[in-house]
């Protein structure tokens, strides 16, 4: 800014920055704007059981209405939201969503929990523990129905803080799911100190499923060391019967994909489990 110190000052102009911090103030105000107008919403994917292929959870998934009254989310929405720190109130919200969605199934007698995802941003935010805890004591929430889904992208110099967190999110009563696991920061020393953490699910990351059956390396990896840590597995974005099938013979016990469902509107999602029909569901003869 320009301070009147001097008549020789010299001011550097870029209109290209000037137009880039406009867009993205722009941008901001825009997700502000659609949170207070309530244009976000949950969507929700079902998790299947392999064995029974019955629906024992589910996954909650941010959209954004759209003027033609379609729901969306753009692939760099989330990262873009972290990146201008929005996604702290938007993370928020997604966790009272979530609570509320839990609440109401609590009192309806529905008893699958429920799975929201974390931002790496939200967790490290100093307020994000306490209300995480004021929102499980106000939604009255049961102890391992509400599921986080944290990515593993914990670097190494923000292990110990990220390791405290997790067994502090377990003593309060929540589970705790590592997203696109294999895709991150794994190496052998992180599984090590996960070992003593009440980590409850491993979800394997879409790119391992969907070379399957041919390449089943990563899978069987993944598998047997969340076998050998006593962590139960979710197959992430299983798209055919051939995956579907592989996934059973080898005892992986739970899924979730295309193949079952897409991520659909909670009321869809409720229908479904109402009908409590087998996915994925058997069509024609
Ligand atoms: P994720 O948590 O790994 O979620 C799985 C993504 O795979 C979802 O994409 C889901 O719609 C998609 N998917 C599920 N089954 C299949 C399948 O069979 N095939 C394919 N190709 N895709 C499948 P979505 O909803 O676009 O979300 C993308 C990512 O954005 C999520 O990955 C998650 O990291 C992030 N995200 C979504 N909602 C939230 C949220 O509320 N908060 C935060 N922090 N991140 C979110
Ligand atoms: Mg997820
Ligand atoms: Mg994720
Ligand atoms: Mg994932």
């Amino acid at each position: 800014s320009a301070h009147h110190q001097g008549k020789n000052e010299i001011l550097f102009f870029d209109p290209e920055l000037t137009r880039k911090t406009q867009q993205r103030l722009t941008q901001e105000s825009d997700i502000l704007q659609a949170l207070e107008h309530n244009e976000f919403a949950l969507f929700l994917q079902p998790q299947v059981e392999l064995q029974s292929d019955r629906i024992i959870g589910a996954e909650a998934l941010l959209r954004r209405r759209l003027p033609d009254g379609s729901y969306s989310l753009d692939a760099e929405f989330i990262p873009f939201a972290e990146e201008i720190g929005l996604i702290v109130p938007l993370g928020y919200w997604v966790l009272e969503q979530g609570c509320r969605i839990l609440a109401d199934w609590q009192r309806e007698g529905i008893t699958i929990p429920l799975s929201v995802n974390l931002s790496g941003v939200q967790i490290q935010h100093r307020n994000f523990l306490l209300e995480l805890k004021t929102l499980l004591s106000r939604y009255q929430i049961k102890p391992g129905m509400l599921v986080l889904e944290i990515t593993e992208t914990a670097r190494i110099d923000d292990l110990d803080r990220a390791l405290k967190l997790l067994s502090e999110l377990h003593h309060s009563g929540v589970s705790v799911a590592l997203d696109d696991f294999g895709m991150g920061y794994s190496s052998l020393h992180y599984l090590n100190r996960l070992r003593c953490l009440p980590i409850n699910i491993i979800k394997i990351d879409r790119s391992f499923i969907s070379s399957l059956p041919e390449d089943d390396l990563m899978v069987r990896i993944v598998s047997s060391i969340a076998n050998a840590m006593d962590i139960s597995v979710i197959a992430e974005g299983v798209e055919n019967s051939a995956q579907h099938q592989w996934l059973k013979a080898h005892n992986i016990p739970m899924a979730q994909g295309y193949l079952f469902a897409r991520p659909m509107p909670r009321d869809a999602f409720e229908k479904l489990l109402r009908q409590g029909a087998p996915l994925p569901e058997k069509t024609g003869k």
